[in-house]
């Protein structure tokens, strides 16, 4: 079976979460409540914050089960 990969994207970033790596410690969801949620699915709501917090957070997550890659923007010639 494939690994699973949850991901979430908003206007400016993807955000990938991998199951299998989270060791539990819920900082993200301590520390960034708006984002990252324990009792709500989708539990990662890219529209709780501004897009530097969220990227400054998921560089917090002790595992790496947090990801994310900056989205790639169509620019107007
Ligand atoms: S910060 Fe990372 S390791 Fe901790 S609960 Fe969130 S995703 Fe899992």
């Amino acid at each position: 079976m494939e690994d699973y990969k949850n991901e979430f994207s908003n206007n400016e970033i993807t955000v990938t979460y991998e199951p299998a790596l989270c060791i539990h410690a819920e900082k993200c969801a301590m520390e960034l409540s708006e984002v990252f949620r324990t009792s709500v699915i989708p539990w990662i709501n890219l529209d709780g914050t501004e897009t530097e917090r969220i990227i400054n957070q998921i560089k917090r997550c002790p595992s790496g089960a947090l990801k994310y890659q900056k989205n790639i923007t169509k620019r107007a010639s």
